[in-house]
């Protein structure tokens, strides 16, 4: 379980403060697949920041299956990112140079200390089923730029769970992609979400997609309220 409780981010905006996120509260438990929607610049690329340990809340608490993940030193967050959650930024960060099973595998071994114990073969096996999992097991072999939008996104969402995480963060997932892929990617999280019992928060402005997420969330001005 994914909880937030009070969460508070402030930005200092010259004299004035700006309160990106304003006394959040969030409850995802294992296996549900949630959404945060909401305008543009109302926060929710903030919270998630916080949710995912890249930045340190103003005020509140951030906890996984009971665990802080608020107020860490750098050292211990990087590590509680790495082992247990898996983040999908925004902006498509695969590295060129890597094939799909590649991507995957730095991965793996970075964030699964018991996948990086496993011979060649063993952690092949593993990141191939991966790999099928999200539909790109004929892809293995592709770099990023042999690969289309839609693509590229599978293997991100790939690269996110390989290593087993307990949450799974996402913003705006689809916001690059047509109609019938971003149905797709959607779909894909959400199955996603129910076979590996992870907490999965998606960041979405499109509407179209709330019917297919266990809980609705919509934040404005910082504020967020559960809607369903
Ligand atoms: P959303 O993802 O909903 O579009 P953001 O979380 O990106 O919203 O931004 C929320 C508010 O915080 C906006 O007013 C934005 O300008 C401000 N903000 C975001 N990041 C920073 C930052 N690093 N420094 C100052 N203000 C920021
Ligand atoms: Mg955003």
């Amino acid at each position: 379980m994914l909880t937030l409780t009070d969460v508070t981010l402030e930005y200092q905006d010259g004299d004035s403060t700006l309160t990106a996120v304003d006394r959040a509260g969030l409850e995802v438990p294992a296996g549900c697949f949630a959404a945060i929607t909401g305008p543009s610049g109302s926060g929710k690329s903030s919270l998630l920041a916080i949710a995912s340990t890249l930045v340190t809340p103003t005020g509140g608490a951030v906890e996984l299956d009971g665990a802080a993940l608020h107020g860490l030193d750098r050292k211990s967050a990087a590590k509680l990112r790495r082992e247990r959650l898996g983040i999908v930024f925004q902006a498509p960060n695969l590295i060129p140079s890597l094939r799909a099973r590649e991507q995957l595998e730095v991965m793996a071994r970075l964030g699964a200390p018991e996948l990086a114990r496993l011979d060649r073969a063993a952690l092949r096996e593993r990141i191939d089923a991966v790999l099928d999992e999200v539909g790109m097991l004929d892809r293995a072999e592709f770099r990023p730029s042999q690969l289309s939008g839609g693509q590229r996104q599978r293997i991100n969402i790939a690269r996110a769970i390989v290593h087993s995480p307990a949450a799974l963060l996402v913003d705006e997932p689809t916001s690059a992609l047509d109609a019938a892929r971003s149905r797709e990617i959607i779909a894909l999280l959400r199955d996603l979400t129910r076979e590996h019992s992870l907490a999965t928060v998606v960041v979405t402005h499109d509407v179209e997609h709330l019917p297919e997420f266990d809980r609705v969330h919509e934040m404005r001005d910082g504020v967020l309220t559960r809607v369903r």
